[in-house]
């Protein structure tokens, strides 16, 4: 289970910055007609004609974001890429271009950066993005990687995560809880793997919690659904810390308050069956959790209708009063206050 160790150990230094660039990005094509200019210059350049820009950019930090004893770099360089463009998508905007920098030590052989840049690849392909530009240097210690994702929208279609409105409706996509549940579990194999490295655990059983964690899919489809459905959210958050957390979020930009039905909350089985194995609340775990990328989104009561029945969205709560704050219904009729770790079950009222 731990990240393949590759044969080949070609050294970085042999192909030199400018060599190794180009040997990394030669395969990728540029598809959008709002990129006048990807890589090669000094700089690249883009034209969004009428259109808004959209612009994210995130840093990730080996042994703070990520682990590669269990992520493969492949897998690394899709996630990377993916946390990025759901930003972009909870903007309710299309992505269309990535810069990718890397630094990397020299215990990174050229054969880890053509795996990192293989999920790079795959996630452009997947999501139809322009990889632009980037930067490229050493490090002392680790691998760190920073992407900027660029995305465009129609004014009017743009979403705040400040537009949310008293008695709006609060809609999540998917199921959550998954990716922090996979991460448990690989840090789990990981200990009994340092242990017995013989040992070769069955991981089948928790195969969606895992790829939730190491291959997280961006939710373009949604904003695609949107358009369709003719919803426009009022106020839209991606949630990469966990529901209260991003919850907070909208509430205090929106100033509004929420409540938040536990019973609602979009549960996979595979969440509730692990959440019992590890001993903790599955509630707690989708409130508190984190990496699941789906979205979260508000839309007034009026569009209820458009998004029934869908399987893809489910409305969880509606927003109040921001005088009244932000509760989970307990599925025992307690509201409980919602806080940035989750909820404080000491506060019941
Ligand atoms: P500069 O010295 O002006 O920063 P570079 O030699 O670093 O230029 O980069 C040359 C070109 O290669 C630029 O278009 C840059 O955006 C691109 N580039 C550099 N590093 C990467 C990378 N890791 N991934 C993708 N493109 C890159
Ligand atoms: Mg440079």
């Amino acid at each position: 289970m731990l990240a393949d160790k590759n044969e080949q150990r070609t050294s970085i230094e042999e192909l030199g910055e400018f060599g190794l660039i180009k040997h990394l990005t030669k395969d990728f094509e540029l598809n959008h007609k709002s990129t006048l200019k990807g890589i090669g210059d000094d700089a690249a350049v883009l034209d969004f004609k009428s259109k808004k820009t959209v612009v994210s950019t995130d840093l990730l930090v080996e042994g703070v974001h990520f682990d590669l004893s269990y992520m493969p770099l492949k897998h690394l360089g899709y996630k990377s890429v993916v946390v990025n463009l759901s930003d972009i998508y909870a903007m309710n905007a299309n992505a269309t271009q990535i810069t990718v920098s890397l630094a990397v030590s020299n215990r990174f052989p050229l054969e880890a950066l053509e795996e990192f840049y293989a999920g790079v690849a795959a996630a452009c392909k997947v999501y139809g993005i322009d990889l632009i530009g980037g930067d490229t240097t050493s490090s002392t210690k680790g691998m760190l990687i920073s992407i900027t994702a660029i995305g465009e929208v129609d004014e009017e279609k743009l979403v705040y995560r400040s537009g949310a409105k008293e008695n709006d409706l609060l809609v999540v996509t998917g199921d959550i809880g998954g990716a922090y549940l996979g991460l448990q579990i690989l840090e789990r194999e990981k200990e009994v793997f340092k242990v017995n490295p013989q040992n070769q655990p069955d991981l089948e059983p928790y195969s969606y919690l895992i790829e939730r964690q190491l291959k997280p899919e961006a939710r373009k489809d949604i904003v695609d659904l949107l358009e369709k459905l003719e919803v426009q959210p009022t106020a839209m958050i991606d949630i990469s810390d966990g529901l209260s957390s991003e919850i907070l979020h909208l509430c205090e930009q929106s100033k509004v308050g929420c409540n938040l039905y536990e019973e609602k909350i979009p549960l996979d089985p595979t969440v509730i069956s692990a959440s019992e194995e590890f001993k903790m609340d599955s509630t707690m775990i989708a409130l508190s959790g984190g990496e699941d990328y789906e979205l979260l989104f508000t839309i007034a009561q009026a569009d209820f209708d458009k998004i029934k029945g869908n399987p893809n969205l489910t409305v969880i709560g509606h927003m109040t009063q921001q005088s009244e704050g932000a509760h989970l219904v307990a599925r025992n009729n307690t509201k409980i206050p919602i806080t940035a770790q989750g909820w404080n079950s000491f506060n019941a009222s």
